[in-house]
């Protein structure tokens, strides 16, 4: 959630537009029914927030995951309203999310809550009001099932291509993560990425094509985990085999190469590499550990990894933190070229989507260097910064305040 009292140091902020950036425009709770046999049924609870809307329609990810709550579903949306206005892009923050363990229950049964789902929000979908894409624990199928129930290809981004999705959306965020830990790397650090070592948390859609294209510049990635643990090589790992093992449904702690060493989440996190990413989920940067971190550099490719107090200590430490509306914006830049092609009929290729990406976070990135310099701010303050004057100037020119 944005500091208002820590970003208010570097910028002046109108009080009205600060009212409205604090709280949610509208939030729904839902109660997502699946019958599973006669008079058998499973009811999960699910959350819709459109956080700020003063850009466009709400835009954000539904989320999969049996602890999700309303309030991270609101962090979430808040995030996202940042997130569009930093990229330029008009839409909104919004959040979605189903409280549901995704292993837990069977193929037939997922299409059938998805579908429930669609049919809940058909109203806000059709009208495009909402706009969701994958984020944790939701595929580019789950996608196409909601397609499915709207007809309308722009309701939704993130499908498999040949159903109307993206070339290169799938690989997106991770494109994004990777374009700006290089240029971090080189700016920051003043190293080149193919001399230094990562530590990325997480191997799902957003940690393996972070790693993969990591590992395409000549990067060492030397550790790699998922939900069961991780690998670690000082020499670095072998990413494409790993990728190869693990997109068949396979834990990464279940890899058979004996060279390689086992390593837990939260060593992983404290591992002495140039580079660290979280991209797996929230809060992993926290008071108990942010102290015994001891990379040069942290990119949050996850949304919300760092905690306020993490933060602050690694501030005194002198670690920079390439905050998340910036470093994982690739996706919802790519999720962006989906729905306005959706709307003109436009093909792209996924080399274009790749450049769009880049030059997109490249000049953010560059706006937000330049302010840490000019207002002596830190990286996410200084992410915030941008967003919010872009936030403030749409809020007036719609005459909100
Ligand atoms: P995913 O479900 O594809 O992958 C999640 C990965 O995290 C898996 O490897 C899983 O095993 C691991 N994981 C789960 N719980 C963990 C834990 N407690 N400790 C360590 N690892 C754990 O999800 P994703 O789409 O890659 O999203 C990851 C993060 O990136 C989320 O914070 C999400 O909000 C953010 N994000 C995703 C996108 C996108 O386009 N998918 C875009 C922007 C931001």
């Amino acid at each position: 959630m944005v500091d208002f009292t820590k970003l208010k140091k570097f910028m002046e902020i109108p009080e009205a537009a600060e009212m409205l950036l604090k709280r949610p425009e509208k939030e729904s709770t839902l109660s997502v029914n699946l019958k599973v046999g006669p008079n058998k049924m499973l009811i999960y609870s699910g959350y819709v927030v459109y956080h700020n809307l003063v850009l466009g329609p709400a835009k954000g990810g539904v989320r999969f995951a049996a602890n999700v709550t309303l309030e991270e579903t609101r962090t979430l949306a808040e995030l996202m309203t940042h997130k569009c206005a930093l990229m330029g892009l008009p839409f909104g923050g919004g959040k979605s999310a189903i409280a549901f363990d995704p292993k837990s229950i069977s193929e037939f049964e997922r299409r059938t809550l998805i579908k429930e789902y669609a049919h809940m929000l058909r109203d806000e979908l059709t009208a495009g009001s909402y706009i969701p894409a994958p984020d944790l624990g939701s595929t580019p199928s789950d996608m196409a099932i909601i397609y499915g129930e709207t007809h309308h290809p722009e309701s939704v981004t993130g499908k498999p291509p040949r159903l109307g999705g993206l070339p290169g959306r799938r690989e997106a965020t991770g494109r994004g993560v990777s374009t700006i830990a290089t240029s971090a790397c080189r700016q920051i650090l003043e190293k080149e990425i193919k001399n230094t070592t990562t530590a990325i948390q997480g191997c799902g859609n957003v940690g393996s094509y972070t790693a993969s294209f990591l590992f395409e510049k000549g990067a060492k990635i030397v550790a790699l985990s998922d939900v069961s643990g991780g690998l670690y090589s000082p020499k670095g790992l072998p990413i494409p085999q790993i990728l190869d093992f693990i997109r068949q449904g396979k834990l990464i702690s279940e890899y058979p190469d004996d060279n390689l060493q086992k390593i837990k989440n939260e060593a992983l996190l404290e591992l002495p590499v140039e580079i660290l990413i979280p991209a797996a989920v929230e809060n992993v940067l926290n008071k108990e550990n942010a102290d015994k971190i001891s990379a040069k550099l942290v990119v949050e490719a996850a949304n919300g990894p760092t905690t306020a107090e993490a933060d602050k200590i690694l501030g005194q430490k002198g670690i920079p933190v390439i905050s998340d509306i910036l470093a994982n914006s690739g996706g919802v830049v790519a999720s962006y070229v989906e729905w306005r092609n959706a709307k003109s009929g436009n093909q792209t290729s996924a080399e274009e989507t790749y450049q769009f990406i880049d030059s997109k976070v490249e000049s953010a990135f560059g706006k937000v260097l330049r302010l840490t310099k000019e207002r002596k701010a830190d990286f996410r303050n200084a992410a915030y910064i941008l967003s919010v004057s872009e936030l403030v100037a749409a809020m007036r020119e719609r005459s909100w305040i």
